[in-house]
C-alpha cells in the first residue's frame, strides 16, 4: 500500500511535523469529573443518554459533529513525547484525520447532506485528551468486554462530553482512540457503534449481556501502525463510517450475502469494500446504510439486509 496514493489530499497534508519540538502537547484536562451518579448528572446537566440517542449521537449524518481524539497507551504500546517519535506520529495522524474528515464531508455533500466535522484540536483544544488502557487492546477489543468497558470509562473520566458539545454547538460526538501500536503489529483498527441494528457491535452486545446501560457514544480504536504502514486517511474514513452501523462490503455478513461480495469486488469502488483502492467513493450501497438515501437499487437487486436508518 502506498501512503495516500490517489487518495484525497488537503492543504494540511504537507504540514506534518507541526507539533515537533513543542513542550506542551495540549492534552485537555476536564475541570470536573462527571458524577458517578449518571441519572442525577443526566437530569441536571443535560448529559446525553442512551434514552435520548438509542442509535448513538451520530445516527443522522448532518449538522456539526465533534470528533474527539484520545491518545491512548495500552498494555502493549505507548506514546513517547519526550525522547521518542510521539510528536511526529501525532502530527502525521492529525493530517490524516483532517484528510479523512474533508473527504467524508465532500462525499456526503454529494448526497445533498451538509455535515461539518469539528476535529482539529489545534483550533479547539477540548478535542484532544490522553488516556491509558490496562488491557492489551489489540488482542482484546474485538473479542472481550474489558477493552470496551475500559474505553467508555476513559471517555467518562477524561472528557466532559456535555461541555464539549456545548462549546462546539455540536449535534453529535464521536471518540477516536489513537494507539501508537507496534510497527509490525497485525492488530486492526475497529469501530463500535451504538444501537440494535443488524450490524450490532460488540459494544452493544457486551452492554446487553452485562445488563448495563450503554453510553450513547460511538468510538473508534485506531491502530496507527499496522504491518509496518501508518494508518491512511481512507482507513480512518472507513472506520468512521462503521460507526453509522454500515457493514463491510468485502466480506459476507448477515446483511451482505457472499454473491454481492463477489459482485462488489469487480464492480464497485466503495470505501467499505477496499478503502485503499484508488478513487474510492461512497457508492449508493454505503450511502443507503449511512442513511444518506432511502433506497438503493443494488440493495434491492441483490437482497441485502435493511438499513438501520
Ligand atoms: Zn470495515
Amino acid at each position: 500500500m502506498d501512503e495516500d496514493a490517489d487518495y484525497p489530499e488537503s492543504d494540511t497534508a504537507q504540514e506534518s511535523g507541526s507539533a515537533e519540538g513543542d513542550e506542551e502537547y495540549g492534552f485537555w484536562e476536564t475541570e470536573e469529573t462527571p458524577s458517578d451518579d449518571s441519572e442525577t448528572a443526566s437530569s441536571s446537566s443535560g448529559e446525553w443518554t442512551l434514552a435520548d440517542y438509542p442509535m448513538g449521537t451520530v445516527k443522522e449524518v448532518e449538522g456539526k459533529i465533534a470528533v474527539v481524539t484520545i491518545v491512548a497507551d495500552d498494555a502493549s504500546s505507548s506514546w513517547d513525547f519526550e525522547t521518542g517519535d510521539g510528536a511526529d506520529k501525532l502530527a502525521k495522524y492529525h493530517d490524516r484525520l483532517g484528510d479523512a474528515m474533508s473527504w467524508l464531508e465532500k462525499n456526503i455533500a454529494e448526497y445533498g447532506r451538509d455535515v461539518h466535522f469539528i476535529w482539529d484540536w489545534e483550533e479547539h483544544q477540548e478535542l484532544l485528551y490522553d488516556g491509558a488502557f490496562s488491557t492489551d487492546l489489540g488482542s482484546t477489543i474485538n473479542k472481550e468486554k474489558e477493552g470496551i468497558f475500559e474505553a467508555d470509562e476513559i471517555i467518562a473520566s477524561r472528557v466532559n462530553s456535555d461541555a464539549v458539545k456545548k462549546s462546539l454547538q455540536a449535534d453529535g460526538i464521536v471518540y477516536l482512540f489513537a494507539l501508537n501500536s507496534n510497527p509490525n503489529s497485525t492488530n486492526v483498527s475497529c469501530s463500535f457503534d451504538v444501537g440494535s441494528g443488524p450490524e450490532r457491535s460488540m459494544k452493544d452486545y457486551w452492554y446487553m449481556m452485562e445488563g448495563k446501560e450503554e453510553p450513547p457514544y460511538e468510538f473508534l480504536v485506531l491502530m496507527l501502525n499496522h504491518r509496518n504502514e501508518f494508518i491512511t486517511s481512507s482507513t480512518i474514513a472507513h472506520e468512521f463510517i462503521h460507526t453509522l452501523s454500515v457493514p463491510d462490503l468485502y466480506a459476507a455478513s448477515d446483511t451482505v450475502p457472499q454473491e454481492f461480495v463477489d459482485y462488489a469486488w469487480d464492480n464497485l469502488t466503495d470505501i467499505m469494500q477496499d478503502d485503499n483502492e484508488p478513487g474510492v467513493k461512497i457508492t449508493e450501497v454505503t450511502a443507503y446504510y449511512m442513511g444518506l438515501v432511502d433506497h438503493s437499487d443494488l440493495v434491492d437487486q441483490w437482497g441485502l439486509g435493511p438499513s438501520t436508518h
